[in-house]
């Protein structure tokens, strides 16, 4: 498939200096990273840069500095030093950490660099520049590349300096990870094959109203399960006892359904329930239709019937796009239909019959806790830009790498 953005396939890098914006924003408990899969999924694109003789130069933030000058904003909590010791090791060759991103400093520091080596650059967030993509700060951020390259998909739905600005002021191109992003997203949503069939679930409707109303004028099934569906379930005159319910959005749940009617689009909710009197996990609970849930009593899963339903269903769809879990899966047993269906969907992907591409937020430890996580086509670590992308808004940061 040939996607319609720039990628290192288009860019010549040798003997250039090539800024690569990537995610480094990578979790530290105790002053130790403790998961490094961020920095794992940017190896290949620096590898590819330096055997082809280009000069890497990494541009990432840190944290959420605050402040409104350099001074208030640096901490070393938020220095990317630790993160470049890492580079390191899991790259297996030096990283020369940089304690600016642009000055004087840094353009001496780059100007040392070889054909082949590796540098980072302090987090950009220290600048109030960044954030505010100021042309200014981005111009000094492009001053040390030849060219640029993206492979921070994650950090794409923010138009920032390193992430926007400077991609209008060099040529610019998508590295291996993002590409495989974007390539990922195409096939789910952009181009997908049909029918379509997209599972939304989650706790609340209130969050995911714009991306439910992009999804009815695209998907052909749009499968709603988690909290959100109470919400839509007491739309339709079910009691829902004492589940969690935005009884303020039943109109808006009653929109949505009238929306995804008149666009094709088959709504389809859950046709039973596991429900208990207490949110923890183990509680004593029992299975039952949806409209013999009790007064006291909380959905806290889609319950068998609906699997089997939505299994049933999966066999005819071509592709899946997932977000938010069916039920309260962080707490046993109110994981079996997040679990069930996603190791279903597994399968046909594995068979070659599926394409799967799952994200944003809690989704990636529901798919993680399912097991599925390697067989789905694509499971995407981005957060915000995953859920804005369902949404069908454009990312600032992918936009510039248009073709
Ligand atoms: P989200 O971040 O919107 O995808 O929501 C994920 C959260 O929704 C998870 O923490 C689940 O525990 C929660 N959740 C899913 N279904 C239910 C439910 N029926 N009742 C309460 N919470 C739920």
């Amino acid at each position: 498939m040939t996607l319609p953005f720039r990628t290192l396939d288009d860019a010549d890098v040798k003997d250039r200096r090539v800024l690569l914006r990537v995610d480094l924003n990578v979790p530290v408990e105790d002053g130790r990273i403790s998961d490094t899969t961020r920095i794992e999924r940017i190896l290949p694109t620096i590898r590819e840069i330096s055997e082809k003789g280009g000069k890497t130069i990494l541009l990432a933030h840190f944290g959420r500095p605050k402040g409104a000058t350099w001074d208030e904003r640096r901490s070393e909590a938020d220095s990317l030093h630790a993160v470049a010791q890492e580079l390191t090791r899991l790259l297996t060759r030096p990283v020369l950490f940089i304690a600016d991103c642009i000055g004087e400093e840094a353009a001496k520091a780059i100007a040392g660099l070889r054909n082949g080596e590796v540098a980072l650059l302090e987090n950009t967030r220290f600048h109030p520049g960044e954030e505010a993509n100021d042309p200014d700060f981005a111009a000094a951020l492009a001053a040390n590349g030849d060219l640029y390259v993206n492979d921070a998909f994650s950090a794409a739905h923010r138009a920032h300096a390193s992430t926007e600005g400077i991609a209008h002021l060099l040529p610019s191109y998508a590295g291996r990870a993002m590409q495989a992003e974007l390539a990922a997203l195409t096939a789910g949503l952009e181009s997908p094959r049909k029918p379509l069939m997209a599972i939304v679930g989650g706790a609340k409707v209130s969050t995911k109203l714009e991306l439910l109303g992009n999804l009815v004028a695209k998907v052909d099934m749009l499968v709603i399960g988690g909290g959100m569906a109470n919400t839509f379930l007491a739309a339709r005159g079910h009691n829902v006892g004492k589940s969690l319910c935005e009884k303020e959005l039943l109109e808006t749940a009653r929109e949505i359904e009238t929306k995804a009617r008149n666009a094709g689009c088959e709504i389809v909710l859950p046709v039973d329930a596991v429900v208990a009197r207490e949110f923890r996990a183990n509680p004593p609970h029992r299975e039952v239709a949806v409209d013999d849930v009790a007064d006291d009593e909380m959905i806290l899963d889609a319950g068998p019937h609906t699997a089997a339903l939505v299994k049933a269903k999966l066999t005819g769809i071509r592709t899946l796009v997932w977000n938010g879990p069916f039920g309260a899966f962080e707490l046993e047993p109110f994981d079996r239909t997040t679990v069930v269906v996603a190791q279903a969907a597994a399968m046909l992907t594995k068979a070659g019959t599926l394409v799967t591409v799952a994200g944003g937020g809690d989704t990636v430890s529901a798919m993680n806790h399912a097991g599925v996580t390697d067989d789905f086509t694509y499971v995407s670590t981005a957060g915000g830009a995953f859920l804005e992308w369902m949404e069908g808004k454009p990312l600032p940061g992918v936009e510039a790498l248009r073709r």
